[in-house]
């Protein structure tokens, strides 16, 4: 490893063309991993949960000593808060019933919650805080998005328009505290699982999902991997991961594969989005597969992890 400080690179966009050291170990040992690709749409609508933006991200860098990919110049927070805050869309509405299923499938991984507190990071619509209840939890919401925070309230919860870091300011603590796909998004994941530990009372859990960039899918397809996006600043392996957790105070109990479950005309749309040439092909499957036929993803390329925060 690196004599480095980890921290010697904190997010500093604007700075540099070229980062000068890994954000995870702080390493000088890094490559330009996948070259930067223009593409559409930009603004906020990059920024949705089912952005069809693929193919299209700033430079991605490789560490050689960590394995940790994440996209350089990065957006300033301020920026990137200001795009989550305007956030709307409707195609994930139009997608609940997936969603439920997928949460669903979510919160048996994730064991027994009745009765326990729940902070769902990024709650979006408050579809897993539904699932969440149903199972008996008492869970609530942080959401950026003015939009989805509004239809959450709608279902009968409390939501935070908060960072986890001004939520944590205030010294709440919950049994569980859930990140499902939102890890990627953040321009200082380090800060923010930080502060998710401050969240979750000694002997609590946290449980987070992300796109697994060591995972093999993602290692054969390289820069036609679609989950390399404008949105996607960090991509984490399950090893770095791990180490993200740990290093801030987590310890990992247990990594498995997240599966997605969509309707088909939603996979066959994205297939069309993430590789134009099969469009023809998607167009006309579409005629003939039902559009709401249920389709669990399961690639390998998704993980979930489990981790707890130590009592002492
Ligand atoms: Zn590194």
């Amino acid at each position: 490893m690196s004599t480095a400080p980890a921290r010697a690179n904190a997010p500093e966009p604007h700075l540099s063309p070229v980062p000068s050291s890994c954000y995870l170990c702080g390493s000088t040992r890094l490559s330009l991993k996948f070259k930067g690709r223009a593409g559409t749409p930009s603004g906020a609508e990059a920024f949705n949960c089912t952005s069809f933006g693929h193919g299209s991200h700033p430079p991605i860098w490789a560490c050689a000593e960590c394995g940790m990919l994440f996209q350089w110049p990065l957006r300033s927070q301020e920026e990137l808060l200001g795009l989550y805050q305007d956030v709307e869309d409707p195609l994930y509405v139009a997608e609940k019933d997936n969603r439920y299923h997928t949460f669903r499938h979510v919160l048996r991984q994730v064991g027994e919650t009745r009765g326990q507190s729940v902070l769902d990071v990024g709650a979006y619509c408050g579809y897993f805080l539904d699932v969440a209840r149903e199972g008996g939890a008492v869970p609530e919401g942080l959401e950026l998005s003015r939009w989805a925070a509004k239809h959450a309230r709608s279902l009968g919860f409390t939501i935070h328009e908060q960072t986890l870091a001004q939520r944590a300011a205030t010294g709440a603590q919950y049994d569980l505290v859930t990140l499902w796909d939102v890890v990627e998004h953040f321009a200082d994941p380090r800060a923010e699982l930080e502060a998710a530990f401050q969240l979750v009372r000694p002997g609590g859990r946290v449980c987070l999902s992300t796109i697994d960039a060591g995972s093999l899918v993602a290692r054969l397809m390289g820069a036609r991997w679609p989950w390399l996006m404008d949105m996607h600043l960090f991509y984490f392996s399950r090893a770095t991961l791990a180490l993200l957790l740990e290093e801030v105070g987590f310890r990992v109990l247990e990594t498995r594969n997240y599966t997605h479950i969509v309707s088909a005309g939603y996979l066959l749309r994205k297939l069309s989005a993430s590789f134009p040439q099969t469009a023809p092909l998607m167009d006309l499957a579409r005629r003939f597969v039902p559009e709401q036929l249920r389709v669990p993803v399961n690639l390998g390329d998704n993980m979930m992890m489990i981790a707890e925060r130590p009592t002492r």
